[in-house]
């Protein structure tokens, strides 16, 4: 049997950092990534045949649980007709006219094969539709990783940003305005200043790329109210919260409207599929029918298509989601119980079926800099010994957890006697 560290050895020959996605190398926590070999329902199994209850579900896709067989089932029908034509296919608007029936101002929407290509086409979008060039994002938020997005804050409130990868020039990071998340009078102050030049707000409407953070009272209304004034186009950046809040996301949870939503991970059921979609008088702006270019070889792609037609099927079903938001509420309220009786600093956020934990004093953590200030030592070591127990955390202290409909009162009640042990030993 050829292990994790042989499999990783030999991985790291070929491929950078031996893996095609940075978190997936345990960087942060230490030690070496388990090398998967198979996934069903609630659990990863590794290569050396141990079972995990997996808490990553991909980084978010799997809602329905691992190789759930209708999907497999929708996936393989699909696949005997052929694997791309580049050509248009009905599955295609039947993905899009389900979308475009659930989720709220949604007219048109295109498909992509990942988030950051829906982040970074929908920003196109809005400065093609707009004529202006800056952006506004936010401390903590991740959209992927485009040019225009991978910025950081620059020295002090409201100066442009600075790039935070090599590779991305100075010039382009200028346009990126980067401010705190759930600040709203940062918000105000920016548009007082710049807002005639704005031409989007891109918003995680929970931040999921910063553990779990939740928008407070009266954040995502004062950037829909922003836009409004200004004419800048709100996208909320859905790929993660897009079915997992609910079947309208945080849009339908929290009453907000985008001008253009991003979706990706459930939508896709596991496959590489993403979406960007909103108003038809901002969507008629991309090519063919608009100057906004935009395409993708393998866009639309019908096997893909067919796993989200068959995911989107099974969650819109009265009374989904219900049991997997119980198990959320369940397993972290469960986990704050325990910790609190091991005497452990532990607070935590959750909304729907994403979850965080923040080891620290603090009582509530809304914002970056909070969650920055967070023991990651103390975190690190709850993570290996939840590893070692059996139950899959995402290897970094900034990353949301997530439940699925797989996720039986078992799994859970597992869960919990094993971070009874793990918080005794972190003292
Ligand atoms: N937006 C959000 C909110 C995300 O969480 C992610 C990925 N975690 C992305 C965009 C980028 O998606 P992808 O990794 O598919 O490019």
């Amino acid at each position: 049997m050829t292990s994790s560290e042989q499999l990783f050895e030999t991985a790291r020959q070929r491929i950078p950092g031996g893996v095609n996605s940075p978190v997936r190398a345990f960087k942060a926590v230490g030690g070496t990534p388990k090398f998967i070999d198979h996934a069903s329902g609630a659990y990863l199994y590794d290569v050396e045949g141990k079972r995990y209850i997996d808490y990553v579900l991909s980084w978010g896709p799997m809602l329905l649980g691992h190789a759930h067989p209708d999907v497999i089932a929708s996936v393989t029908a699909q696949l005997q007709k052929g694997l791309s034509f580049g050509a248009p296919t009905e599955i295609e608007t039947q993905l899009a006219e389900k979308l475009c029936s659930i989720m709220p101002g949604m007219d048109m929407v295109r498909m992509v094969n990942s988030g950051t290509e829906a982040t970074m086409s929908a920003i196109r979008l809005a400065r093609g539709y707009t004529n202006r060039d800056k952006i506004i994002k936010f401390e903590g938020c991740y959209h992927g990783h485009s040019d225009s997005l991978l910025i950081k804050a620059g020295s002090g409130a409201l100066t442009m940003g600075v790039p935070s990868s090599p590779g991305v020039p100075a010039a382009l990071a200028e346009h990126t305005i980067t401010l705190s998340y759930n600040d709203i009078e940062g918000v105000q102050a920016a548009f007082a200043e710049y807002g005639d030049q704005v031409a989007c707000i891109i918003v995680e409407p929970v931040a999921g790329n910063m553990n779990c953070v939740p928008p407070i009272p009266g954040f995502l209304e004062c950037l829909r109210a922003c836009c409004d004034q200004s004419g800048a186009v709100l996208i909320i950046d859905e790929v993660m919260t897009g079915f997992r809040l609910g079947l309208q996301g945080a849009q339908g949870y929290y009453g907000i409207d985008a001008d253009i939503t991003c979706l990706g991970k459930v939508i896709g059921g596991g496959m590489p599929v993403a979406a960007f979609g909103g108003k038809r008088a901002i969507m008629e702006c991309i090519a063919p029918v608009g100057p906004v270019y935009q395409a993708g070889t393998l866009s639309g792609n019908p096997i893909a298509m067919a796993a989200g037609l068959c995911m989107l099927e099974h969650i819109e079903k009265d009374g989904f989601y219900a049991p997997v938001f119980n198990a959320t509420d369940r397993l972290v309220n469960g986990l704050k119980e325990r910790a609190d009786a091991a005497g452990i600093a532990m607070t935590s956020n959750h909304v729907g079926s994403m979850f965080g934990v923040f080891f620290t004093d603090a009582e509530q953590i809304t914002n970056y800099q909070q969650v920055m200030a967070c023991d990651t030592e103390r975190f690190n070591r709850f993570f290996h010994g939840m590893l070692d127990g059996g139950v899959y955390l995402a290897p970094a202290s900034y990353e949301a957890g997530f439940l699925s409909a797989a996720h039986s009162d078992t799994d859970i009640n597992d869960t919990l006697d094993i971070a009874e042990r793990v918080f005794k030993t972190l003292r």
